[in-house]
């Protein structure tokens, strides 16, 4: 039989790229059966075969057929940094030899998957260092769910990955018709991975007027915050400031259409001397005593060249207990991944000073 590698030379159809109404559409074409969509949907991510060899319950000839017009849009090159915690970093290639990154962080009982949307990020918040990259360019279907795939492939048969926030490298709500097409395959029973919508968390830098669209995917909001006062949003998040002040953005939150014993989460990013002041606690507790909520604290990850520092053990248990004494849920985020700059803000252009794990084919586990 023909060899259909991962990797098609010529501008084929994507198969990994094509929504449920798309692959209906393609099927048509090809004059198949209407059921044949989901059959070829389900390969992809429930099996997550990678060649279109593969789909054994279609004839020879129909394989044949499909390998002449189309292709799966996988990574075949895959590095995989180990920290010393368990975290798993994975940097992916994609075809214009750009790279991203994921990062599966073990956590007690939990094994959450943050996964990226953009390569870069339009936002220049100024303690990530996704944002010292500027944006390259939005990811694809194909990119985004070539993450989650390439993860579960990764998995020892022990593992479950039990959660999966869109916290990685880029705005989610930038790219947001590929963001609901993913969460739709992500979810979806009869040929997607039939994930609970409650499993996943949507991470925005604070585009207000979109946090509506995250409503009507069900899944959960996270807002990073970051910052209790109009001046101080500036100076850390201009970009996201200059889309909507402190003062709508809140505004939305409050407006937002939350489900019965659901909460938003608000992330802050705990910057020595700049925003863990008991003053900048008291006010956070001001802003956000009327919307239904949880905090989560994260102390700065260091990253060469970035102009913060991490704050003391002892401030940001004093600023946690600042929180939790006016009411306020608040947990400090564990820094996992920190050593593969696996952690959160630290995913961008310097890898790791660990020996990655090269896997030349997918075959292979780490
Ligand atoms: S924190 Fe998020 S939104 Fe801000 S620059 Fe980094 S990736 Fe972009």
């Amino acid at each position: 039989m023909t060899d259909l590698s991962t990797r098609h030379p010529n501008p084929a159809v994507n198969l990994l790229a094509f929504t449920e109404p798309q692959m209906t559409r393609f099927v048509q074409t090809q004059r198949w059966p209407a059921y044949r969509a989901k059959q070829i949907l389900r390969w992809l991510h429930q099996r997550r075969i990678r060649t279109i060899t593969d789909m054994t319950d279609l004839s020879m000839h129909d394989r044949l057929i499909l390998s002449r017009s189309a292709f799966i849009g996988r990574s075949a090159d895959v590095t995989v940094f180990r920290s010393q915690d368990g975290t798993r970093k994975f940097l992916l290639k994609l075809d214009d030899d750009m790279t991203i990154e994921s990062v599966l962080i073990p956590d007690e009982d939990r094994l959450t998957l943050c996964v990226s949307t953009q390569v870069g990020c339009m936002l220049d918040c100024g303690f990530c260092l996704t944002g010292q990259m500027g944006l390259k360019r939005n990811l694809k279907l194909n990119e985004i769910m070539d993450q989650v795939l390439t993860a579960q492939d990764l998995l020892t048969p022990e593992e479950r990955m039990t959660n999966l926030v869109f916290m990685g490298m880029g705005e989610p709500l930038a790219n947001l018709d590929v963001l609901k097409a993913a969460v739709a395959a992500i979810t979806n029973s009869p040929w997607g991975l039939g994930w609970s919508r409650r499993r996943i968390t949507v991470s925005t830098a604070g585009l207000a007027s979109r946090l509506s669209e995250v409503a009507a995917m069900g899944v959960n909001l996270a807002i990073s915050l970051n910052a209790t006062t109009e001046e101080q949003r500036r100076e850390l998040m201009p970009a996201a400031a200059e889309i909507a002040s402190l003062k709508s953005l809140l505004a939305a939150c409050r407006r937002y259409p939350l489900p019965p014993h659901r909460r938003l989460t608000f992330e802050y990013v705990l910057l020595a001397g700049v925003n863990d002041h008991p003053t900048d606690a008291r006010r956070l507790v001001q802003l956000l005593r009327p919307i239904q909520c949880k905090v989560n604290l994260i102390p700065f990850n260091e990253f060469p060249g970035s102009r913060f520092r991490r704050p003391s053990e002892h401030d940001v248990l004093r600023f946690q207990s600042a929180l939790r004494n006016a009411g306020l849920d608040a947990f400090v985020r564990k820094s996992r991944g920190r050593d593969v700059f696996g952690a959160c803000g630290q995913l961008g252009e310097i890898s790791g000073d660990r020996s990655p794990i090269t896997l030349t084919a997918i075959e292979t586990r780490c």
